[in-house]
């Protein structure tokens, strides 16, 4: 056998099994021990400085940076108790991954001895060279500077590694001139922008419109894990983070035995470990679970406040590949790793409040039903205007190859709302709002809905936005994904459609508000009802039923991408000042670029895998097989003898059309268009995978789909 797979194999399968025992006792003191968080701030801050500083923090308001000192000051003294010897400025570029430039608090004095310095200024302000990062064009290499500045409202954490440990401190990321460069400037900006909105909406409805306004975020993240070993002999998964080729194996997720399954005792205390260091950061880790796929999981956090939920995220996908590491493992974040079992996305659960009241809960009284009613309303006009920009915060290279593929959201966005909303929509629709299918009479009139029961929505696991009860749960986004994407523009969204439903009811004056609601909700749902389809997404039927409704369908990632250049986006991202017109040009570009690189990467590495292990275990098979042939020749041995020649003619003929792959590829891979690439190294891995079912299996180069996905 091939000498990586054979020794992988055997690594893996000397694995002392883990025997269970006695468990180690999480210790609630610990719990965000590695944030510098509130109860830290109070006291370790003078009393008045701890005192503005929660009202930025609370209420968003602005910071005072003349306190910026003292906290500098409280906050190095902390990391230091903590074994850090330096800070960051940790940041969320055009990457998909978060950065971060070290620098250590420690330095000379003027005696030559050292001392820890931290000030204000290095709290607030840092200005990395970040030349190399993504700008699309809105910064040429010669003018590379970029500015991190502190963002109170996301407490600095501990980072730990073998032998110390990091200040990080969240920061946006900006050029000299200002203009966006990270995730978290926009979403921030969002954020301010849909709480005007809902203060403003509420105050249609007689509220003050004081209240804090929070979006919530819990961001369900999926996986794949698999032994190091079998990583290390696939070069697809170390440079393009997913297999390029790969028989699927007889038994894959058929018998729908591993979704819920009993965790292995190995996977469990990967989880383990990795919840303990989520909880030191203050990190949610609620829910565990075995996903569709074999070798598949789900981490699920409790929902949080939007920025920090978003922060979280990419600390929660930073400690998985970390702790998977430490545990023999690799954590995989790609879309689509394996072909022919589920991909892996990133679930989007989102919802807005008002103070206390989560305005996507169906309340009890009729007064927080028709804020619930009306919410919803916004978001069903929202995601139908712009279901094209939602589209488009899920192109990706990886993402192209999830959606759509009968187990994830198509690409045409559409929401589900189940069957009982459905109805008491349709009812506003036409005017006469007066039952609820299950739950007994209602009277016409918003006001006099009864309560709708919490959790009267059923599931449909096909839909890409689906009402879940009390939230949105967006479905699309792909597991590498970061969830600020996504985030930026379902806020922006719903504020437009929030503000466009509030001035008809300013307009409207408080007299008979609730037949003014009605009517006003009855014409967003008749212009808007088209988003609505509670079937089943993934039929071809949906496919021409959308496009009959005229619904976008926008498969491949360039296409997706086109949205960020629409006029009508435009124009909206700057009505609200989220994006200018330049930013979501560079964001475009940006992308794009990024899209190609990746497909030009996966050309290259085809041909060169191709190449240098498929063809070479071919033409070994082939010669051993020429021997056998020539060897029962001459000793006259006529049964088999056919079998054998054909055994060779199927595989030179694979091997043939390879090599003609190969050549077509290299040409592709030249003129560098992304679609020729794709279909050629398609082509390819049809024949290759059709190989790896005929060649001896002590030739084949690579660790099979049946060891990766099954030993561990
Ligand atoms: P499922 O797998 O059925 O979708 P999970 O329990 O795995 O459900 O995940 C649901 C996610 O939605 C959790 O992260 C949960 O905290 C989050 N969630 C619940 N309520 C809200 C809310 N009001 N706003 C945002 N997210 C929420
Ligand atoms: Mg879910």
């Amino acid at each position: 056998m091939f000498e990586t797979r054979k020794d992988a194999i055997a690594a893996v399968a000397a694995r002392p099994a883990l025997k269970s025992g006695d468990a180690i006792p999480f210790d609630l003191e610990t719990y965000a021990s590695d944030v510098f968080g509130i109860d830290c701030m109070r006291e370790r801050l003078p009393k008045g400085v701890f005192q503005k500083l929660y009202k930025t923090i609370t209420e968003k308001s602005p910071l005072d940076p003349t306190i910026a000192d003292d906290v500098a000051n409280a906050m190095k003294r902390w990391a230091i108790e903590k074994g850090a010897t330096h800070f960051t400025h940790w940041f969320q570029p055009l990457t998909g991954s978060t950065a971060e430039k070290h620098d250590s608090f420690v330095e000379p004095d003027s005696d030559g001895k050292a001392i820890t310095v931290f000030s204000g200024k290095n709290l607030i302000v840092s200005e990395p060279d970040a030349s190399s990062f993504p700008s699309g064009g809105l910064r040429a290499t010669f003018e590379a500077r970029g500015y991190t500045a502190w963002d109170p409202t996301s407490p600095a954490f501990i980072k730990h590694h073998p032998n110390g440990a990091t200040l990080c401190i969240p920061t946006a990321f900006c050029s000299y001139t200002g203009e966006a460069l990270d995730r978290k400037t926009p979403l921030l900006k969002s954020i301010n922008v849909i709480k005007k909105s809902v203060s403003r909406l509420m105050r249609c409805f007689g509220e003050d419109g004081n209240a804090i306004v929070t979006v919530t975020l819990g961001a369900e993240q999926e996986y794949f894990l698999i032994d190091r070993q079998f990583y290390l002999a696939r070069p697809d998964l170390v440079q393009a983070g997913r297999t390029l080729f790969g028989a699927a194996p007889p038994k894959h997720q058929q018998l729908d035995d591993h979704y819920f399954g009993t965790i292995q005792p190995r996977i469990l205390s990967f989880m383990g470990d990795v919840e303990h260091a989520l909880w030191r950061l203050g990190i949610p880790a609620k829910t565990r679970h075995n996903e569709a796929a074999p070798a598949q999981y789900e981490l699920a956090p409790l929902f949080e406040d939007l920025n920090l939920a978003c922060d979280h995220n990419m600390l929660v996908m930073d400690v998985l590949k970390q702790k998977a590491a430490e545990h023999g493992f690799v954590c995989l974040l790609h879309e689509k790793p394996f072909a022919g079992v589920n991909g892996s996305g990133k679930h989007v659960n989102w919802s807005v409040n008002y103070g206390d009241l989560n305005l996507l809960n169906p309340g009890s009284d009729p007064h927080q039903n028709a804020i619930f009613l009306t919410t919803l309303c916004a978001v069903i006009q929202a995601v139908d205007k712009h279901a094209d920009l939602l589209r488009a915060t899920t192109a990706s290279a990886g993402n192209d190859h999830r959606l759509g593929a009968a187990e994830a959201p198509p690409a045409i966005i559409s929401i589900f709302l189940g069957e009982q909303l459905t109805d008491v929509i349709e009812q506003i629709e036409k005017g006469n709002l007066k039952s609820s299918k299950h739950a007994g009479l209602m009277k016409i009139g918003v006001d006099t809905l009864p309560p709708l029961p919490r959790d009267a929505t059923d599931r449909n696991r096909t839909s890409p936005f689906a009402f879940t009860g009390n939230k949105f749960e967006f479905r699309a986004p792909g597991a590498s994904q970061a969830c600020a994407g996504a985030n930026v523009i379902l806020n922006t969204i719903v504020a437009e459609a929030m503000d466009d439903i509030s001035a008809q009811l300013e307009k409207a004056g408080r007299d008979n508000f609730n037949e003014k609601l009605q009517k006003v909700l009855q014409s967003v749902i008749k212009k808007h009802k088209r988003v609505i389809f509670n079937g089943d997404n993934y039929t071809e039927d949906w496919r021409k039923e959308a496009e009959k409704r005229g619904l976008p369908n926008l498969v491949s990632t360039p296409e997706a991408l086109d949205a960020f250049l629409w006029e009508k986006n435009e124009l909206l991202m700057e009505k609200y000042g989220v994006f200018t017109k330049q930013e979501l040009r560079s964001r475009h570009d940006v992308f794009v670029e990024e899209y190609s690189r990746k497909i030009k990467i996966e050309g290259e590495l085809s041909l060169n895998l191709a190449r240098t292990l498929f063809l070479p275990a071919v033409s070994k098979q082939l010669g051993t097989l020429a021997e056998s042939i020539n060897h029962m020749k001459s000793v006259g041995l006529k049964s088999g003898l056919n079998t054998v020649i054909s055994m060779a003619e199927r595989i030179g003929k694979l091997a043939d059309s390879i090599e003609a792959c190969a050549v077509r590829l290299e040409k592709n891979l030249t003129s560098g268009k992304p679609d020729k690439i794709l279909e050629e190294m398609h082509k390819m891995r049809v024949n290759v995978d059709a190989l790896e079912k005929l060649v001896d299996d002590d030739l084949w180069p690579l660790p099979k789909y049946r060891e990766m996905l099954f030993i561990l």
